[in-house]
């Protein structure tokens, strides 16, 4: 299948733009396969016509009938085959064995959402019956269920072109709340969301969903995720990537006219505490951090890129067998060159900061588009002073704080930013001793994490991934995992709605056979 580079305005093809980009191979910088036209004004306009009638018709649509279209899409994917992983691989420089890990997973996760909807109870259906007797007032027949918003925006990551993308888990979770999708097609994986696109299209028609249920619209000049973001007719936004992007798209959602919410998953250094007891085996702690600071070349949202210990010679013995590991790493190509000079530059900023000391950096020079990795430390008195040392640097980066005593630990940990995860290392019985520590930790973070590395994202029920602002700009949910649906749900109460129009999970006979809250109990009966 050749790349078209068109956006997909519902089930239509369209490209009236004369403004089009191409994407280039990062290390022979040749032109990839494709023109991808930048939607118009007026195409995201149509999209959006097309998304809020579709929702009417989607809506209505039981939850098996959603996830058979969500088991369509999974299979229209994998009916890509190879193409689908070498363009993924040629667009973001990512290894294939990184790339098909990726499409199981974006796979699993669509799949997870399909069963979830098969099992039905996720909608908290809750139902009080009519106490007309009461006295001194009668009680209502009130029957609540969480319900779909309405259209979704989908901003897609540059870090992972098919999980956290155009059939990531926004789209996959927005599909099975039964809301219809608008992506922005990210400009450094264009081509890769071009075929996803169209694999969703074929699961729009085969399953005889409305067009609109889905459309992807391509524009690297931020206008055209911005105009979606400030129609009223979009209710959500879900975007996975930089601070700077999330919080231009959370402003603008917050100053139009009917503000909405805005799920963005942004920075995280997420702090890795090494508590003395950790330390008995140095060689082994370092080389396990090394592997996680550089895993992927760094670029995961969750990179260990803070380590807090106290000062001993234990910890100087961990330096070095850090050092070590860090020197002999070869770089490794990342995602675009845009990404690598943000990395450079942002390395480069750190490093100049007053205090910091480069542990080691690796040896061999980056060519091309290459991260070179590095770790540095500095005393927790020049890190408490200087907010610089808390802001993310993408790419395999790490920033050692050194501690004076627990207290002082405590003291970096209470000024620490939001985060997405927070990891303590340490024996059972020194973890105890902390507990308070421990708890401050967890105030600052979604994810607390236990003798292990922060990287690996796990997708089932109990996964968070989003933490405290900055890292997420709503903490009270989650981007991973089943729990990310409730990000495109609102609650919406019945009362003394007849039968005959109530959706099926709060009529009487429970014909769904799901988990009620029936006048306070959890039950699967039928009134
Ligand atoms: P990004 O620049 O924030 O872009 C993500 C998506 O949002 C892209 O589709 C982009 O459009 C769009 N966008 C960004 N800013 C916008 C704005 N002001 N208005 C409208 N649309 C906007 O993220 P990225 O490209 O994935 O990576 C850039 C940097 O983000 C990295 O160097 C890294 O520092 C950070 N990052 C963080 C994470 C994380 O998980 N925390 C993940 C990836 C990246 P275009 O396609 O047109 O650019």
């Amino acid at each position: 299948m050749s790349i078209h580079g068109k956006n997909f305005i519902g089930n239509k093809l369209s490209a009236t733009s004369n403004k089009s980009s191409k994407i280039y191979d990062i290390n022979s910088e040749d032109a990839l396969d494709g023109d991808f036209y930048h939607a118009t004004s007026d195409e995201v306009n149509t999209a959006l016509q097309l998304a809020n009638k579709a929702f009417i018709v989607y809506k209505q649509k039981t939850q098996k009938q959603r996830a058979d279209f969500l088991d369509s899409i999974a299979d229209e994917i994998m009916n890509l085959g190879d193409e689908l992983i070498v363009r993924t691989m040629n667009e973001s420089n990512l290894p294939r064995p990184r790339i098909e890990g990726e499409r199981g997973r974006t796979i699993g996760q669509i799949k997870m959402f399909a069963t979830l909807l098969r099992d039905g109870s996720w909608v908290e259906a809750s139902i009080d019956t009519a106490m007309p007797e009461r006295t001194p007032l009668a009680r209502n027949d009130l029957r609540k269920m969480l319900r779909p918003l309405g259209v979704v925006s989908v901003f897609e990551a540059s870090n992972f072109p098919l999980a956290f993308a155009c059939a990531g888990g926004d789209t996959a979770s927005a599909l099975a709340a039964g809301c219809p999708v608008i992506v922005k097609a990210h400009s450094s994986h264009s081509g890769t969301s071009e075929l996803i696109a169209s694999a969703i299209i074929k699961a729009v028609k085969k399953c005889d969903m409305p067009s609109g249920t889905f459309s992807m619209v391509h524009g690297n000049g931020r206008s055209v995720g911005q105009q979606i973001v400030m129609d009223e007719r979009v209710k959500a936004v879900g975007f996975t990537g930089s601070t700077q992007g999330g919080m231009n798209l959370f402003d603008i959602a917050n100053k139009r006219k009917t503000p909405i919410p805005v799920f963005a998953e942004m920075g995280s250094i997420n702090p890795c505490v090494f508590l003395p007891s950790s330390l008995k085996n140095t060689k082994k702690l370092a080389s396990v951090y090394a592997f996680s600071i550089t895993l992927g070349v760094g670029q995961f949202c969750t990179n260990p890129g803070l380590i807090l210990a106290i000062k001993s010679s234990k910890l100087e013995e961990f330096k070095n067998d850090l050092a070590k590991e860090i020197i002999n790493l070869k770089p490794a190509a990342m995602l675009s060159s845009g990404i690598q000079e943000a990395y450079e530059t942002n390395k480069e900023e750190a490093i100049k900061q007053h205090g910091i000391t480069v542990i080691a950096q690796a040896l061999e020079e980056n060519t091309i588009a290459q991260g070179r990795p590095l770790v540095a430390s500095v005393n927790a008195s020049e890190f408490m002073k200087n907010n610089k040392f808390q802001e993310e640097v993408f790419g395999p980066y790490s920033l050692l704080v050194e501690c004076d005593d627990i207290n002082e630990l405590d003291k970096v940990v209470s000024c620490l930013d939001g985060q997405l995860t927070a990891t303590v290392m340490g024996s059972n019985s020194e973890i105890a001793e902390h507990i308070n520590l421990i708890s401050n930790l967890e105030n600052k973070c979604g994810r607390l994490l236990f003798n292990s590395v922060p990287t690996g994202v796990e997708v089932c029920h109990s996964m968070q991934h989003g933490g405290p602002f900055p890292a997420s700009t709503d903490s009270r949910f989650t981007s991973v995992g089943t729990g990310a649906i409730k990000r495109f749900v609102r609650p919406v109460c019945f009362q003394d709605c007849p039968s005959k129009i109530l959706p099926q999970e709060l009529k009487d006979e429970n014909s769904l056979n799901i988990f009620r809250l029936l006048n306070g109990e959890y039950t699967k009966n039928s009134i």
